[in-house]
Parts: structure tokens; C-alpha cells; sequence
């Protein structure tokens, strides 16, 4: 049962903010797809939510120049159906096109799935190897962090409590990259990811000028394998290499036993999905 619990509706940013600053106890809700399972599981002991349900000025996809910026309150079927996130967010589209069922796509936002801090947050991998950085506004101002700094430990941020996530943002990706994502669960469609891998390779000459590679449920926080990056920058990719670069990426998770997947099955699939995204990467801009 779902335990009875107050609801501010704010009507403008500047009023939620003011809100969050008066209180110690108020936690937003955006589309409540995560927060309503964990009350009713009783996972969530919060009793006083802030809605961002009103604040339609946090629901937009902006681009100027090279840049996409997206509002928190913009829900995962809003990227779906803007067809440019197919060129501007290559991985992201395509987490988006994996995630949860229509339903929850309906309601669950970017904001909320970038907050919620779990590992298993589909649209961080993607966002992550698109270099996104973060708004954290609060009553006092804002503040912009790189989604690579934004995490500090399961379903822990640096975000305070007295700030909302107002945006997410990142440079469209160049014409000389590939940017993918994978992730593999027990079904294809509302199933909890096992292991999550997104990839962004840039070429030039025939060497790797730039890699990203992210993963998520398989640590604590989703994270970028940064000395599996470094391997690849700077040299032109072969099967050895790419090989190394997949284990030393495995080499970099922690990950758990749970009821999806024994810890083992994600090291391995970690590996074999790394090395399948690379491999994928690079002949695509070969
Ligand atoms: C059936 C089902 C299937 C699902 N499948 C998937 C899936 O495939 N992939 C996946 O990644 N997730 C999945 N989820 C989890 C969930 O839908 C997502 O994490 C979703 O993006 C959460 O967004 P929300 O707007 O519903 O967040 P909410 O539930 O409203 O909030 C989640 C957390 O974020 C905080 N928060 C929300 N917005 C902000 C903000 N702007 N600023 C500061 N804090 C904020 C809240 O206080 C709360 O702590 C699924 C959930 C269900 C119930």
C-alpha cells in the first residue's frame, strides 16, 4: 500500500527552489516511476515531496549551435520522438528506444534517471560518453558539473539537497565518430539492465583521436573506464587492442550478485560487450 505523504505543486521554478531551500525534508518528485515503486516497498522513508509535475520551462530539447540541452523534466518519450537525438545522441536514442515500456517512458524524465543515482540508469552510459555536463540550480544560483563528476557513490551525487537538476547538456557528436550503446537484460523490453555499455570513437587518419566508454550496472555508480580510453587514444585500433582495452575495462568493475545476474556473468558480459561495441565502433568508421 502506498503510506499517505505530502505534495507541494510549486507553480514556477523560482517557487520550488525557494521551497527546497526553506526545507530539510522535501525531496522532488518528477515522473515518480522510481520514487512510487520505493514507497509502496517501503525502500523510501521520505514524506514530503516537491512536484516538478507544473514546471513545463524544465520540460524542452534546445539546440544552439553544436550544443543540445535538454530540461529535466523532459520525459524519455520526448527524446523518442524527436528524430535528431538519432544523430545528436546516437546511444542515448538508442537507450531510449530500450527503456522500461510506454507507460513508464511516458512519465519517467531525464532529470529523474540521471538523480535517482542508481547503476542501472540507462540514459547515464550514453550521456557519459557524449561528455554531458549537469545544471544544479538552486535559491542561491547555479551550477554546471560535468555528469563524469556528478557521482560519488551508490545513489550518491554531489547534487545538495537544496538543488534541482535543471538541465543536461553536450556537444553534438563530430562527423568522424561512432557513439553506441548496448544493454543486456533478461527481456527486451521493462527489464532492470544487467550490464549497460556505451562506446564514442573518434578517428582521424586511421587513429583513434578520442574514446569514451562507459558501464553501468556493474559498480556502484555507472563510471567511465578511463584507462581502457587511454589505451585507444592515439593509436589505430586492431583486435588485440581492443581486446585489452575490453579486459581492462572489466579490470575496472566491481560488480555484485543479484537476482538478475551472478557477478561473474557481468564481468564476463562487461568484457564481451566492450570489446563487441569497439569492434563495431571502429569498423563503422572504417
Ligand atoms: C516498470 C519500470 C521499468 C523501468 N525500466 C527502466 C529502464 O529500462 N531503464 C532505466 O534506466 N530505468 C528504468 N526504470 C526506473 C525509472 O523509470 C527511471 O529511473 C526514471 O528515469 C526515473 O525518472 P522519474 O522522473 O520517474 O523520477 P522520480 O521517480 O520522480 O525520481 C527519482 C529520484 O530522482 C530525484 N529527482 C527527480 N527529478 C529530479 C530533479 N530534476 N532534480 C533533482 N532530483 C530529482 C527524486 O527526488 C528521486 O530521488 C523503470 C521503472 C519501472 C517502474
Amino acid at each position: 500500500m502506498l503510506p499517505s505523504f505530502d505534495l507541494y505543486q510549486p507553480q514556477s521554478l523560482g517557487d520550488a527552489l525557494q521551497a527546497l531551500a526553506k526545507s530539510d525534508e522535501m525531496q522532488p518528485l518528477a515522473g515518480a516511476t522510481n520514487l512510487v515503486p520505493d514507497l509502496r516497498g517501503k525502500r523510501e522513508t521520505c514524506r514530503s515531496f516537491i512536484s516538478l509535475k507544473a514546471l513545463d520551462d524544465l520540460r524542452y530539447i534546445n539546440r544552439e549551435g553544436d550544443r543540445v540541452t535538454v530540461g529535466a523534466c523532459t520525459t524519455i518519450s520526448d527524446i523518442l520522438r524527436d528524430s535528431a537525438m538519432q544523430t545528436d545522441a546516437p546511444a542515448l536514442y538508442a537507450a531510449a528506444e530500450i527503456f522500461a515500456g510506454t507507460m513508464v517512458r511516458n512519465a519517467a524524465t531525464i532529470g529523474g534517471n540521471i538523480c535517482c543515482g542508481s547503476p542501472s540508469a540507462d540514459t547515464v552510459p550514453a550521456l557519459l560518453t557524449l561528455g554531458a555536463e549537469v545544471t544544479l540550480s538552486s535559491a542561491s544560483g547555479e551550477r554546471t558539473v560535468p555528469l563524469d563528476e556528478f557521482y560519488v557513490d551508490y545513489k550518491k551525487s554531489v547534487k545538495r539537497a537544496d538543488e534541482l537538476l535543471t538541465s543536461v547538456s553536450w556537444s553534438i557528436p563530430a562527423v568522424n565518430s561512432v557513439n553506441l550503446f548496448y544493454k543486456l537484460a533478461r527481456r527486451k523490453g521493462d527489464a532492470i539492465t544487467v550490464t549497460g555499455v556505451a562506446v564514442m570513437i573518434a578517428a582521424q587518419d586511421g587513429v583513434c583521436c578520442s574514446a569514451r566508454i562507459a558501464l553501468g550496472s556493474v559498480g556502484p555508480t555507472v563510471f567511465r573506464a578511463r584507462a581502457a580510453e587511454d589505451l585507444l587514444t592515439g593509436k589505430a585500433l586492431d583486435e588485440d587492442l581492443i581486446e585489452q582495452a575490453a579486459r581492462t575495462a572489466a579490470d575496472q568493475c566491481a560488480p555484485i550478485d543479484d537476482i538478475r545476474a551472478s557477478a561473474g556473468y557481468r564481468l564476463q558480459t562487461a568484457f564481451s560487450l566492450t570489446r563487441r561495441l569497439l569492434t563495431q565502433a571502429w569498423k563503422q568508421l572504417a
